[in-house]
C-alpha cells in the first residue's frame, strides 16, 4: 500500500484509507487510536473507559461528516424543506444507532475487539440527552430519523437544555429527582456553531413610527437582548447518504462581559445579566403538563422559536434571491403542540416590523408556513398564558395577536351573526375569568393545518375541545397516527427477533416495514420458527432479569410471564389500576395457591412530575405492594412485583423486547395516541388495553382475537360522567374490590399506617375521575384470559408472530410519509444522486 499519499479521491487506487472515513475495522481501529491521542490526549496505557468511549464516538461522527456536509449543500439548494419544531427531542444514546445507521456495527465492533476492548461495555459509557419528558419529545426523534431515512431536506429545531429530564432513583418507595447533568462529561455528538448566533429582544415597550416611504410602523424597544447560539447534532438516515441537522440553541449574554458596567463598579449587574440570560436554556420543564404561570417557560418558548424562524430566514436568503416574501414556498414549519405556536406572531412580526411586507400578505404567508399538532384531550392541559405576563415579555407579540384576533373575529361575526358565545369560546383572548390568550387557538388560526396523533384523537378534537374550530375550518383537520422507528426500536433494540424477521422476510421491512413485515405472517404455523421466536423471547427476558437485579437487588424469574407498564406515571395512565389487579392476584393465591395461573412479574417504570402529589404517591404505593408480594415466601415464584427506576431511552431499549403482556390502560379517550403501545407490539408483546389513542388502530390491525380489550369505550364514558358518575356503587356491589380497598386502608402494604394511602383511596371512591372502579372487573377478568392464554405456549408465540407481522402501519416512516403527502407537500431528495 502506498502509504505517502494518503487521500480521499477514488481515482487514486490503491490508497491507505483515510483515517477519518475509512469504513473496514483496520480504518475505524486506526481511527480510534488517533483520535485517542489527538483528541482526548491520551495513550491506551491510561486511558479510561470514557476517554475510550469518546475516541469512538469522533470515530463514528468523523465517518458521518462528509455526507453532513453534502447534505446541508443539498438543503440549501432544495426548493421546499421541512422543519420540525419541538421544545423537546428525546433522541435516547447516539452510538449505536449511528453506528448502525452508517451501516459499520460489524467493523466497529472487529476494531473495538482488536484494541483488546468490548464494544457493549463502551456503548453503555453514553449517557443519553433527555432533552424530553416522554412520547411527545420521543415522537419528535423518530420523526428525524424517519425524515433522514427518507431523504426529505429537514432540520429539528429545539433547545439545547443544560439539564435534560432528571434521573429518577428510588429511596425507600418514593422518587427522589437527581440534576441530569448530561454535558458533564463532554458531548463528541454536537457541533457548536458560534457563527450561527441570533438576537431575541424581550420585554421593554412599543413605538409607533414611520418608514422611508411614509408609511405607519411599530417600533419594539425591547428591555434587554439574549443571544441565541446554535449546536447541531447530525441525524444520520439508515443506510443512505442523507444525513440531516438537529438544531438546538443555547442562550447566552450579549456580551460575555458588560465591561462598561463593570468599569462604572457594577461587577455583580454585569455578572448578574449574564445569569439571567443563560437561564433560559438552563433546564427542562420537567412536567408533561403545561406548567402554569412560569415566566420562564414562556421565555424558552419565544427563544427557540425565534432563533429558528430567524435562522430559516438566513437560510433562504443564502440560496440566492430568497426574499421572506416567499418563505412559504421554502418551508413547511411543523409545529410539535403549543409550545412553539408563538411562531406565528413572531413569523408575522419579522415579516411585518423586520422585513416591510403588508399585513395581508405577511397573514397568507404565515398561515401556509405553519402546521399544528395537538398532543392532548385534556382540557386542562391547553396552553395558556396570562395577559400581564405576556405584555411584561412579549409586549409586541401581543399587539399582533390582538389585531390577529381583531381580523379573525370580524370573520367569525360574518360566518355566525349574532352569536356571541361562540365568539368568546373562539376568541384567541380566553376572557371568562382573568385574561390568557389561548395558544391552542392561535397555533390552529395561524396554521392551514391541524392534526391529531391518532384516529380516535383526530375525531375526539373535532367533537370536543377544538369543536368551534373544526366547524369554522373543516378543511383544516387531518389525522396522522403516530408511529416509531423500527431502526431503533427493533433492529438496534432487539437483535434477535430482527435477524429471525430477516432470515424469514429478508431485510427490506427495516425501511418497508409496512409491505414487507407482512409476509412474516405465514410463519406463525410453522412450529421450529415458533420455537426460534421463543428463544428469542427468553433471550430477552433473561438480560432484562439480569438487569433488574443489578438495579434493584429482586430476583425474578425468566420463565414466568413478563406484564410490564412504562411510561410517565399519570393518574389518567392508571398505574394504579394495574396495581389493584396485582392485589387481587395476591389475595386469590394466598386463598388458593393451586390456582392454575401462570407466574407473573408485574414491571412498572416511568417518572412522575416532582410536582405531582398522586402521580408520586403511586410509585410509593407499587413500590410498597411489591415490597409484601416479593417478601412473602408463598409467593415466590408465583408473583413478584418490580419498580425499574429511571425508564428513560436506553432502559426503554432493554424493557420493551422482553416484555410478554404490555399495559395500555388508560382510561377512554384520555391517551391521545401513546407510542409505548407501538413499541410493545413490534417486540412480540401482546397488549391489554382500552379503546383509547393508537389502540383502536393497533386492534383493527392485528385483530381482536390477537389483543385483550377491556373497559369502557369513550362514548360511554362521555355517557357516564354526563348521567353523574358515582365510584363508591361500584366499590359497594363488588366484593373483592371492596376487600382490597379496605387492605389497603388497613394499612396492609404500609406497615400499618392506615393513612398514607389515604389520598389514593379518597380520589378512587369520592371523585374517581378516571374511572378505574367502573373499568375494574372488566380488567380483572381480561387479565384472567391473558394469563390463561399465556399458559397456551404455543398459542402465544402465534399471536406474539402475527402482532409484529400486522404491526407494520406503526412505522414513523409511514407517518412521515403522511405528513409529507397531506400536509406538508415536501419530495424527499435524494442526497446520494446528488453531485
Ligand atoms: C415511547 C416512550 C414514551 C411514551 O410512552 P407511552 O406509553 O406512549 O406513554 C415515554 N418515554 C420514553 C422514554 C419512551 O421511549
Amino acid at each position: 500500500m502506498n502509504q505517502k499519499h494518503p487521500g480521499r479521491s477514488s481515482a487514486m487506487p490503491r490508497l491507505r484509507e483515510d483515517v477519518r472515513t475509512g469504513l473496514t475495522s483496520e480504518a475505524i481501529k486506526s481511527a480510534i487510536l488517533e483520535n485517542l491521542y489527538y483528541v482526548q490526549a491520551r495513550i491506551p496505557r491510561i486511558a479510561t473507559q470514557n476517554d475510550w468511549y469518546m475516541a469512538l464516538a469522533y470515530t463514528v461522527r468523523d465517518r458521518m461528516l462528509d455526507r453532513w456536509v453534502r447534505s446541508i449543500a443539498a438543503l440549501q439548494r432544495s426548493s421546499r424543506a421541512v422543519c420540525y419544531l419541538s421544545a423537546e427531542f428525546l433522541p435516547g444514546p447516539h452510538l449505536a444507532n449511528a453506528m448502525m445507521n452508517l451501516g459499520i456495527y460489524e467493523q466497529t465492533r472487529e476494531a473495538v475487539k482488536q484494541l483488546g476492548l468490548d464494544l457493549d461495555v463502551l456503548i453503555t459509557q453514553e449517557g443519553e440527552p433527555g432533552l424530553g419528558n416522554g412520547g411527545l419529545g420521543r415522537l419528535a426523534a423518530c420523526f428525524l430519523d424517519s425524515l433522514a431515512t427518507l431523504e426529505v431536506p429537514s432540520i429539528g429545531y429545539g433547545i439545547r437544555y443544560e439539564f435534560g429530564i432528571f434521573d429518577q432513583e428510588i429511596r425507600d418507595g418514593w422518587q427522589r429527582e437527581i440534576t441530569d447533568k448530561w454535558l458533564a462529561l463532554g458531548n463528541p455528538w454536537e457541533i457548536a456553531r458560534p457563527e450561527i448566533a441570533y438576537y431575541v429582544p424581550f420585554g421593554g415597550h412599543t413605538e409607533p413610527c414611520y418608514d422611508e416611504k411614509g408609511r405607519y410602523r411599530v417600533r419594539w424597544v425591547p428591555e434587554r437582548v439574549v443571544k441565541g447560539m446554535a449546536y447541531d447534532t447530525p441525524i444520520p438516515g439508515y443506510h443512505v447518504e442523507n444525513v440531516n441537522i438537529l438544531r438546538l440553541w443555547k442562550s447566552e449574554a450579549c456580551e460575555s462581559f458588560d465591561f462598561q458596567a463593570f468599569n462604572i463598579g457594577d461587577y455583580y449587574g454585569a455578572v448578574e445579566e449574564k445569569l439571567v440570560s443563560e437561564t433560559i436554556s438552563k433546564v427542562l420543564y420537567p412536567n408533561d403538563e403545561p406548567t402554569v404561570g412560569k415566566q420562564l417557560r414562556l421565555a424558552q418558548q419565544f427563544f427557540f422559536v425565534s432563533c429558528s424562524l430567524q435562522d430559516m430566514i438566513r437560510i433562504h436568503g443564502l440560496g440566492g434571491g430568497g426574499l421572506p416574501d416567499t418563505f412559504d414556498e421554502r418551508y413547511a414549519v411543523q409545529l410539535n403542540d403549543t409550545h412553539p405556536s408563538i411562531a406565528v406572531a413572531e413569523l408575522m412580526r419579522l415579516l411585518v416590523d423586520e422585513h416591510g411586507i403588508e399585513w395581508e400578505r405577511a397573514w397568507e404567508i404565515t398561515k401556509k408556513t405553519f402546521a399544528y399538532t395537538n398532543h392532548t384531550l385534556l382540557p386542562e392541559a391547553l396552553e395558556k398564558w396570562s395577559l400581564p405576563l405576556f405584555r411584561k415579555m412579549l409586549p409586541r407579540h401581543l399587539e399582533i395577536i390582538f389585531e390577529i384576533n381583531r381580523r379573525f373575529l370580524e370573520d367569525v361575526r360574518l360566518a355566525y351573526p349574532g352569536d356571541d358565545e361562540r365568539l368568546r369560546r373562539l376568541s384567541l383572548i380566553d376572557e371568562t375569568d382573568d385574561r390568557y390568550v389561548r395558544m391552542a387557538n392561535l397555533a390552529a388560526v395561524g396554521s392551514h393545518a391541524v392534526n391529531g396523533v391518532a384516529a380516535l384523537h383526530t375525531e375526539l378534537l373535532k367533537k370536543t375541545v377544538m369543536k368551534d374550530i373544526f366547524e369554522l375550518f373543516p378543511e383544516k383537520f387531518v389525522n396522522v397516527t403516530n408511529g416509531v422507528t423500527p431502526r431503533r426500536w427493533m433492529v438496534l433494540s432487539n437483535p434477535g427477533i430482527s435477524r429471525l424477521i430477516t432470515q424469514a422476510v429478508g431485510d427490506a421491512w427495516i425501511c418497508n416495514t409496512q409491505d414487507e413485515i407482512r409476509r412474516l405472517e405465514g410463519f406463525a404455523d410453522d412450529p421450529s420458527f415458533r420455537d426460534a421466536w421463543y428463544r428469542v423471547k427468553q433471550e430477552n427476558k433473561q438480560k432484562l432479569a439480569c438487569l433488574i437485579r443489578e438495579r434493584t437487588g429482586v430476583v425474578v424469574n425468566p420463565q414466568s410471564l413478563f406484564d410490564i407498564q412504562v411510561k410517565r406515571i399519570h393518574e389518567y395512565k392508571r398505574q394504579h389500576l394495574n396495581a389493584l389487579h396485582i392485589i387481587s392476584q395476591y389475595i386469590r393465591l394466598k386463598r388458593n395457591p393451586s390456582l392454575n395461573v401462570p407466574p407473573r412479574t408485574v414491571i412498572f417504570g416511568g417518572k412522575a412530575a416532582p410536582g405531582y402529589f398522586l402521580a408520586k404517591l403511586i410509585i410509593k404505593f407499587i413500590n410498597s405492594i411489591a415490597e409484601v408480594v416479593n417478601g412473602d415466601p408463598e409467593m415466590a415464584d408465583r408473583l413478584k412485583v418490580v419498580f425499574f427506576p429511571d425508564f428513560n431511552v436506553q432502559n426503554g431499549q432493554w424493557i420493551y423486547p422482553a416484555a410478554d403482556i404490555s399495559e395500555q390502560i388508560s382510561t377512554a379517550g384520555k391517551e391521545a395516541s401513546g407510542t409505548g403501545n407501538m413499541k410493545f407490539s413490534l417486540n412480540g408483546a401482546l397488549t391489554i388495553g382500552t379503546l383509547d389513542g393508537a389502540n383502536v388502530e393497533i386492534l383493527e390491525e392485528v385483530g381482536s382475537e390477537n389483543f385483550f380489550l377491556f373497559g369502557l369505550t369513550a362514548e360511554e364514558i362521555a355517557n357516564l360522567n354526563m348521567l353523574g358518575y358515582n365510584p363508591r356503587a361500584f366499590y359497594e356491589k363488588n366484593e373483592e374490590l371492596k376487600e382490597i380497598i379496605e387492605l389497603i386502608r388497613s394499612g396492609f402494604f404500609s406497615k400499618g399506617d392506615g393513612s398514607l394511602f389515604q389520598p389514593l383511596t379518597d380520589a378512587l371512591l369520592n371523585r374517581d375521575e378516571y374511572f378505574l372502579l367502573a373499568d375494574y372487573q372488566s380488567y380483572i377478568d381480561c387479565q384472567g384470559e391473558a394469563g390463561t392464554a399465556y399458559l397456551d405456549r404455543d398459542r402465544w408465540i402465534r399471536m406474539s408472530i402475527l402482532n409484529v407481522s400486522r404491526m407494520g402501519r406503526f412505522s414513523s416512516d409511514r407517518s412521515i410519509r403522511e405528513y409529507l403527502e397531506k400536509i406538508w407537500r415536501v419530495e424527499p431528495l435524494m442526497v446520494n444522486r446528488e453531485k
